[in-house]
């Protein structure tokens, strides 16, 4: 059985409150012991001195492309820009080609990934019928093939009444509902969100209102059902609070806020650079103090990157005719660092939890903890070496990233799954 020590790093592992230096003891792909001076004899040894171990990053809410849109991303690069990110784990959205809807596609990225990524990937599956909002998609039978969670991501269910069944049938289940909170009455025809950059630039605007008045409708449904829901990529200050109040009732309500939502503006937009272009759109200075504080206050549970993948040809377009969404996976370490614990937001504990306990209770994931007898999937990182980010070296198969060329202080060192090193910092 082959063993394997993480030597001499500061351990931190929230589910248990573990803070210290110590080595991680892993045998036969899982974690076998966390402690000082771990005997290694026999066993491959990582030297973790000056880096911090954490469990195994989790991402729920990537895009992978695969089947259908294999130009921008497949499983298997998609997993590779993961574990360059740090993390072990990804939930992959359903609006591919064909959408994720049905069993036979499920069991099709279960086996992809199986063959390909070199991380874990936990398939989404749709809420109704090609994401198209009407017909309920076959969601048991997408369970019994291996979905964590249901949701129409890239399109919201503008119908209350099949967002009720969605949450009844899910409940059943005990699976989530995620939905992407768009309004799109309220945001039809946007670009950027609606405020004075939009009416400086001549873009047409996305009301922060438009997402907040489908979380409103939401969380009432959630109220009303008993399901567990979340709120993808959360972005706007009333969103939050809506939410933080929704707990305080008790409503089985989580959410995410993404990367860029907590460290840029919509003022980025003003160079027409459609690489600061996605849904929700970048919002006000008040919207992102508002998201950051919703983190440290504990409202939101996880990042999740909303890694969005688009060729070149696709993005290189005029603002208005490109699509939306960014690359993710690569700079979520650093973005969060930078805006969260180099500002003194938060600390290490609530950082690491944000992309580990915090996911994995999202989804009942059994994972982000170091825990003995878990798969021993593990992230390294560090906080103070400087780094320049270059879009052109991705493993991701494209290059719409708004960070290209933007220095981070801290970030992945190396990632390992069950027990196996899949990538490591050159
Ligand atoms: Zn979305």
């Amino acid at each position: 059985m082959s063993k394997l020590i993480i030597k001499n790093g500061r351990v931190i592992d929230p589910a248990s409150g573990l803070d210290r230096v110590a080595d991680v003891g892993i045998e036969g792909g899982r974690i076998a012991q966390v402690g000082q001076n771990l005997n290694a004899i026999g066993a491959e040894v990582f030297d973790a001195s000056g880096l911090i171990v954490a469990p195994g990053f989790i991402d729920i809410h990537v895009h992978l492309r695969e089947p259908g849109i294999e130009y921008a991303e497949t499983i298997e690069t998609g997993a590779r820009a993961a574990a360059a990110g740090g993390f072990a784990s990804v939930c992959c959205m359903p609006n591919t080609i064909p959408v994720n809807d049905n069993a036979t596609v499920t069991s099709y990225i279960v086996d992809r990934a199986r063959q390909n990524a070199v991380v874990n990937v936990f398939p989404i599956g749709a809420i109704t019928k090609g994401s198209q909002g009407e017909e309920l998609a076959a969601i048991s039978s997408m369970k019994n093939a291996g979905i964590v969670a249901i949701s129409d991501d890239g399109r919201p269910v503008m119908n209350a009444r099949v967002m009720r069944r969605a949450m009844e049938l899910a409940r059943s289940l005990d699976i989530p509902v995620i939905d992407h909170c768009e309004d799109l009455h309220l945001s039809a025809g946007g670009d950027m969100h609606e405020g004075l950059t939009s009416v400086r630039l001549g873009l047409r605007g996305i009301p922060a209102a438009s997402e907040d008045v489908m979380v409103a409708r939401d969380l009432l449904l959630a109220q009303l059902t008993g399901a567990r829901f979340h709120v993808a990529h959360i972005s706007s200050r009333h969103s939050v609070a809506m939410v933080a109040h929704a707990k305080m009732m008790g409503i089985q309500a989580t959410c995410e806020v993404s990367p860029h939502h907590i460290s840029l503006t919509d003022e980025q937009v003003a160079a027409y650079d459609s690489n600061y272009k996605m849904k929700p759109p970048l919002r006000s200075q008040c919207d992102v103090s508002g998201a950051i504080d919703g983190i440290v206050s504990g409202v939101i549970d996880a990042i999740a990157t909303d890694h969005a993948p688009h060729a070149g040809s696709e993005k290189m377009q005029e603002f208005e005719r490109c699509p939306f969404g960014i690359l993710g996976l690569e700079t979520a370490i650093g973005v969060s660092l930078d805006a969260l614990y180099h500002t003194s937001r938060i600390g290490l504990d609530r950082f690491v939890a944000l992309f580990t306990t915090g996911p994995a209770r999202v989804l009942h994931l059994d994972r982000g903890t170091l825990a003995p007898g878990v798969p021993a999937d593990v992230t390294l990182f560090d906080l103070d070496r400087e780094w320049t980010y270059d879009v052109n070296k991705s493993c991701s198969k494209s290059k719409n990233s708004p960070y290209s060329g933007r220095k981070f202080r801290g970030g992945p060192v190396a990632t390992f799954v069950s027990g196996q090193k899949v990538w490591q910092r050159d």
